[in-house]
């Protein structure tokens, strides 16, 4: 459903994205993995559309969104994005802001976003303002708000980062199962391998910019392309 192919992107000198090509199969999570800095935010952000790259090509649902003489706005790609830094709108409500890239009559956006609040237990929070919330709300609520307009294709760039491990663990969860239960077709940034085992149904490795190796997590930790894959499963059991 996503095709990634000979995607680049350099900032100067850096070439933070080379050759990186791979695909995204529907009702998938993929998570793309690797240390920091090695062009995982930039991957993700050129197939938001928010980032251009410099050449490449990337597709959804056979649709080109970015080829030789096409580059399709963030705003008409079908995808949701949760990003770790991507805030709540502090002005609207937690209703207002789940609602807020919905179409549609008035009751049925109402009931939308009814049904996903209390789909991450927070049926009572309608009327809170994000400052009203904890850290491990305010992501479900950036979870449910990325989920509402039931995009083609999820982009999340490490969504769980910024909360501390209990609130992870719940919140983790909690995506999991809404994700799995709609069936959303998945991207997932994480530099935590665990979380890539825990949550991928394929794992796409990069290092310095290359995508390494892609399968399977049980594929990656058994036999893992190099040593630098290895190692970074090798502490998990
Ligand atoms: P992290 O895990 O720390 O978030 P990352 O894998 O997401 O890292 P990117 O943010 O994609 O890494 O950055 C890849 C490389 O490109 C880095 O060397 C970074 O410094 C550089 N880079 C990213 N964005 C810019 C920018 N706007 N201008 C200049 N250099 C950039
Ligand atoms: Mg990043």
């Amino acid at each position: 459903m996503l095709e990634v192919e000979a995607l680049c992107r350099r900032f100067g000198d850096t070439p933070a994205v080379q050759d990186v090509g791979f695909r995204v199969v529907r009702g998938q999570v993929t998570c793309l993995l690797g240390p920091s800095g090695c062009g995982k935010s930039t991957t993700l952000r050129m197939i938001a559309g928010i980032e251009q790259p410099d050449s490449g090509r990337i597709r959804i649902d056979g649709r080109p969104m970015c080829d030789t003489g096409t580059f399709l706005p963030p705003e008409r790609r079908p995808v949701g994005l949760m990003f770790q830094d991507f805030a709540l709108f502090p002005h609207l409500d937690v209703a207002a802001n789940v609602g807020f890239g919905l179409q549609g009559p008035a009751a049925d956006r109402r009931n939308r976003v009814g049904e996903l609040l209390e789909r991450v237990g927070l049926s009572g929070y309608a009327t809170k303002y994000p400052h009203e919330l904890s850290g491990g709300e305010q992501q479900r609520v950036a979870l449910i708000r990325a989920l509402a307009p039931r995009p083609c294709l999820m982009l999340m760039d490490e969504p769980f980062c910024s909360l501390d491990n209990r609130l992870r663990d719940g919140v983790r969860d909690a995506a999991l199962d809404l994700l799995r239960e709609t069936g959303t077709t998945v991207l997932m940034v994480t530099h935590d391998p665990e979380e890539a085992m825990l949550m991928g149904h394929r794992i796409a490795v990069m290092r310095k910019g290359r995508l390494v190796q892609e399968g399977p997590p049980q594929d990656l930790y058994d036999r893992p392309a190099d040593r630098g894959v290895a190692a970074f499963f090798s502490d998990l059991n």
